[in-house]
């Protein structure tokens, strides 16, 4: 499987592991040293987005359960209510139309987190 660091746009960081996640080979190292408060809000950002995608949800459930889940801090750095509410939403207008791989929906190991499982080698 091929993994993209999802942090950054502007960071290239690749690995592919086995089915097992087990690593197969590491590509470019990360452009910079993540700091942990970035990466959890990053982190709940594309909890947001996944469930936008993969769920019927409610757009304020979503929203609510993700702030009503993060600490003080993340909330801090995390968009408003509102803006977070049109993130779904744009979501939701972009994965309208597009079979949804239901693989995707899957436990991230821990090692993993920073990565998005991504199909880029197949479609390039
Ligand atoms: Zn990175």
């Amino acid at each position: 499987m091929y993994w993209r660091c999802w942090l950054d746009s502007s960071c290239s960081a690749t690995i592919i592991t086995d089915l097992n996640y087990e690593l197969k080979n590491r590509g470019q190292t990360h452009t910079y040293d993540p700091n942990p408060l970035e990466v959890e809000k990053r982190r709940l950002l594309f909890n947001i987005q996944r469930r936008a995608a993969d769920t019927v949800e409610s757009t304020a459930h979503i929203v609510t359960s993700i702030r009503s889940n993060a600490a003080e801090p993340i909330l801090i750095a995390l968009p408003s209510h509102e803006a977070l509410a049109q993130k779904i939403q744009r979501q939701r207008r972009k994965e309208r139309g597009v079979i949804l791989d239901n693989t995707i929906d899957f436990e991230i190991p821990p090692h993993l987190k920073v990565y998005e499982r991504t199909n880029d080698q197949f479609v390039r």
